[in-house]
């Protein structure tokens, strides 16, 4: 996995900018509605509010001809603060806000109306907005203000609100899966992970790795596709709960790399739709699980190995070349989308390399050309896609809190030292906002999220640098502080020294969706010597300690851990390493 090749350039991209964050929720104290009405909309903004939050159901009434989208607006007269919305995508600038309709709710009759809700946070006094705009127009005429609330705060309701609601109608989405839901729990990796000390992560929500066709009714007598989906269902127990399966058998799969090799040939896209793809779908659309909140990640490192290793680079394979001149990684994942994206709770994620490998942007501006591509391939299109995720079984930062891209030294800038490299990310935070920028600007649809692997990128323990580097030089001054301490960026095997990183979290900065545990801490990522196995998997050497490296990783050594098994089987020494250094320390 995770094959990086080195380009630079340079040409800054804005930051992305987006909004809302985690359900707060609690005791409400109060209610009040305050109403608004012109030729063009009513509105009715109804609170029910406790001593530092509120939530807000709004209708809107279309008082004027059919609208296909709407977007709300207002302003704030004091402190409120949006923190999750559902049936729009609710976005705040300062005081003012917008809520703008999703796919499924947009078209609104004349006459009719759309709901949305939100909650929010805020100290002092709430005030209701009594102006409000619908697709820029002033709805009540000239924002002068209308009905105050009609209803006095009433004596605090006994139960807490029910925020937000568990599912929208009918198979239609949410705008973020993780909002509100709880992650399953795979049996599997649990009890694997509580049996070789950690019981303290066993707990944890980590996806389900569909790597062959055999996985989707279990291998060797484990659990299969349906047996999670049904353990899903119990663990739910009427909730929203979120479930992770990495689709991940593209024919020719890992172009770049050996150690995840797969069972079909580069040109068994037949196969791949129809044994692989087509059984997929069939489970996931059974009506059992139609209260699931289905979350796919899309083929890791299939579509970043066409954009930077498939010609004309240091990096680039025969592989991929043949990968890229076929066309089977796109209408692969075009196929995937599509099925997969038909069915009302399946949320499709396409996997988006990290920043030590699209980050330059002569290597971005060209992968978000190829994400298009593959999502109108096959009969997908974007709105089959709800998100991208960056950072797969990678060992990127989150963020590094010692250093920034922007920072320099004595007038040098940090990306001319040998770490940065002239890339134009650190770090994936900064990297995920930016591509999500850039992704929306290309195409894809605004409300699109992200999310960030951090299953392994904590990089805690006794090594962890606390403080910036001396400033001596660009070089000093970042390998002094980078929480990072890969030889290079581009190694991406069992990597010596790395920790858990943050648990799975729900709207954890802006534009990102969730941080997840895609790759299960404690599953190889290739083996350290030739295995000989049934699964496709070779020998990479990169998995290797001794080997002194290639074009993608600057002929480095490879800091991967030594007595490595294959590809996905449990390695007891990286999980008590992964353990031990975790950040947050596991408490
Ligand atoms: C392997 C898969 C495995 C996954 C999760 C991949 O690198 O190729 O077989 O399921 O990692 O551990």
């Amino acid at each position: 996995m995770a094959v990086p090749t080195n380009r630079r350039r340079s040409a800054l991209l804005a930051a992305g900018a987006l909004i809302v964050a985690s359900g707060g929720a609690v005791a409400a104290v109060s209610s009040s509605t305050a109403s608004a009405a012109t030729a063009g909309c009513a509105v009715n903004y109804s609170v029910s509010q406790w001593d530092t939050g509120f939530t807000t159901q709004v209708t809107i009434t279309n008082t004027g001809p059919a609208l296909t989208t709407w977007t709300l607006g207002w302003s704030f007269s004091g402190n409120q603060k949006v923190t999750q919305g559902w049936n729009a995508t609710v976005s705040q600038t300062g005081a003012a806000v917008t809520a703008a309709s999703l796919s499924y709710n947009g078209a609104v009759a004349s006459g009719g109306t759309a709901t949305f809700g939100f909650n929010g946070s805020y100290s002092g006094t709430n005030t209701s907005p009594t102006s409000f705009t619908l697709n820029g127009v002033t709805c009540g005429g000239g924002g002068t203000g209308t009905t105050p609330p009609t209803t006095p705060p009433t004596t605090p309701p006994t139960t807490p609100p029910t925020t937000p609601p568990t599912n929208p109608p009918d198979g239609s989405r949410v705008d973020n899966p993780y909002a509100g839901a709880k992650g399953y729990v795979n049996p599997e990796w649990s009890a694997k992970a509580a049996a070789d000390g950690g019981q303290k992560i066993a707990n944890q929500s980590t996806a389900v790795w569909l790597d062959r066709i055999a996985a989707i009714d279990g291998v060797n007598g484990g659990m299969g596709l349906r047996d999670h989906l049904d353990e899903a269902v119990q663990q739910a127990g009427g909730q929203p709960l979120t479930i992770e399966l990495v689709i991940y058998d593209l024919p020719g799969r890992d172009c770049a790399a050996l150690a995840s090799n797969g069972e079909l040939g580069a040109t068994e896209i037949g196969r791949y739709e129809t044994e692989y793809i087509d059984p997929i779908a069939a489970i996931m659309s059974d009506p059992k699980y139609a209260s699931l909140r289905i979350v796919n990640i899309i083929e890791p490192d299939s579509l970043p190995n066409l954009t930077t290793n498939a010609g004309g680079t240091a990096g680039s394979t025969d592989a991929c070349a043949t990968m890229k001149a076929n066309g089977n990684y796109e209408k692969g994942v075009g196929y995937a989308l599509n099925k997969l994206g038909a069915i009302g709770n399946v949320y499709n994620y396409i996997d988006a390399a990290h920043h030590a490998w699209l980050g330059w942007d002569s290597n971005l501006a060209p992968a978000a050309q190829e994400f298009l591509k593959a999502a109108t391939t096959s009969g997908a299109t974007v709105n089959d896609v709800t998100g991208f995720i960056v950072n797969t079984a990678n060992y990127s930062a989150t963020t590094e809190p010692n250093f920034k891209v922007t920072d320099n030294v004595n007038g040098t800038t940090v990306r001319q030292s040998k770490w940065v490299d002239w890339n134009n990310y650190v770090d994936e935070t900064s990297y995920a906002q930016a591509l999500r920028t850039l992704l929306v600007q290309d195409g894809f649809n605004s409300n699109i999220g992200m999310l960030i692997d951090t299953s392994r990128n904590g990089w805690g323990g006794s090594a962890r640098p606390t403080a910036p580097g001396a400033t001596t030089s660009v070089d000093t001054y970042v390998d002094g502080g980078r929480i990072d301490r890969r030889i290079h960026a581009g190694n991406w095997c069992n990597q010596s020294g790395a920790g858990l990183g943050a648990r799975p979290t729900a709207s954890p900065a802006a534009g990102l969706d969730a941080y997840v545990w895609v790759k299960p801490p404690g599953e190889s990522d290739g083996s350290s010597t030739a295995i000989p196995n049934d699964q496709g998997k070779g020998f990479d050497r990169m998995c290797d300690p001794t080997y002194t490296g290639n074009g993608r990783n600057g002929n480095n050594l490879t800091g991967a851990l030594p007595n490595s098994p294959l590809a996905g089987d449990w390695f007891s020494a990286q999980f008590h390493q992964l353990v031990a250094n975790a950040y947050p320390p596991l408490s």
